[in-house]
């Protein structure tokens, strides 16, 4: 049997982010706050769940959402920013991005697409920021990982075998690509959804985003902030993201850990 032509990888030079849920919020009429300014569902959500604490639905100080959003970030009540939950697809990004990624716990909820069930075999793969842009370096690169997915190809097709025993087709393709995995490098795209409250954003894209964070990450953190401004100012408009001396995007927060 002829080995099918290999297909070069796709390759990714930019993460895929996409927004799949933001909060809805409905106002109970009992309760009903005198709000002003323009605002999101998030943002009412957080004001309403801050006003309950003291009763303050009036409004006294005829505060804005945002104004009101800004006064709590300054005074480190962040624990309201927790309602607000925002959900996003990434896409495009690497196995060692999701690793850094998921290290962030608290406020967090991921699903990640599974090496152990899908199959790698035509897997694409993430171009390293401080490779992309050099030829000698992505040829270098792009050799590696061809070689990796065609060693990946091989091990499935010889464990598939190994096992041909294990009568659960559904269990032997399991085991094949568990193992077979092993020799796909870090630079593996992957698929993940994430969950996070607008607190717990925050505090990931702060690390994320600053100067000292790996390019990959780096990029997306500041891309997901671009995002999540557009979704909810209120939460993420003191995030500034600038040029930085290694001539790549980072961003500085204005309230540290609310
Ligand atoms: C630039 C950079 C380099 C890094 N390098 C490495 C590395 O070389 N090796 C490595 O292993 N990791 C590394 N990390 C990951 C880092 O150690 C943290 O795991 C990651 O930043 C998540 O932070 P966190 O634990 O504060 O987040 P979360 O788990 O989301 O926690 C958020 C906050 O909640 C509180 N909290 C959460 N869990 C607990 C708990 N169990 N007890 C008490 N308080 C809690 C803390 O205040 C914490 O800051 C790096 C991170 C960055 C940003």
């Amino acid at each position: 049997m002829t080995a099918p032509a290999a297909v070069a990888p796709r390759l990714f030079h930019e993460p895929r982010i996409t927004v799949l849920s933001r909060p809805a919020f409905t106002t109970p009429e009992h309760l009903a706050v005198a709000w002003t300014g323009e605002s999101t569902d998030g943002e009412r959500l957080a004001e309403f769940a801050g006003r309950l604490c003291y009763m303050s639905q009036h409004n006294p100080a005829n505060r804005s959402t945002r104004d009101y959003l800004e006064n709590i970030k300054k005074q480190g009540h962040g624990s309201v920013l927790e309602h607000a939950n925002y959900s996003l697809l990434l896409e495009g990004v690497s196995r060692s991005l999701t690793h850094e990624l998921v290290r962030h716990r608290a406020g967090f909820a991921y699903s990640q697409l599974s090496q152990r069930y899908v199959d790698e075999s035509e897997a694409s793969f993430v171009v390293p920021p401080a490779v992309a842009g050099d030829e000698a370096l992505e040829s270098a690169w792009r050799a590696q990982i061809e070689s990796a997915q065609s060693a990946y190809v091989a091990l499935v097709a010889q464990l598939m075998e190994r096992y041909g025993w294990v009568a659960d087709k559904v269990h032997r393709r399991k085991m094949a690509r568990e193992a077979a995995r092993g020799v796909l490098p870090n630079s593996t795209e992957t698929k993940i959804v994430v969950t996070g409250n607008a607190r717990a954003w925050r505090t990931m894209l702060e690390l994320r985003s600053s100067e000292g964070a790996e390019l990959e990450i780096r990029r997306a953190a500041v891309s997901i902030i671009r995002i999540l401004q557009g979704e909810a100012p209120g939460f993420f408009s003191d995030f500034e993201v600038y040029m930085a001396a290694d001539r790549r995007e980072a961003a500085r927060i204005g309230y540290h850990k609310v």
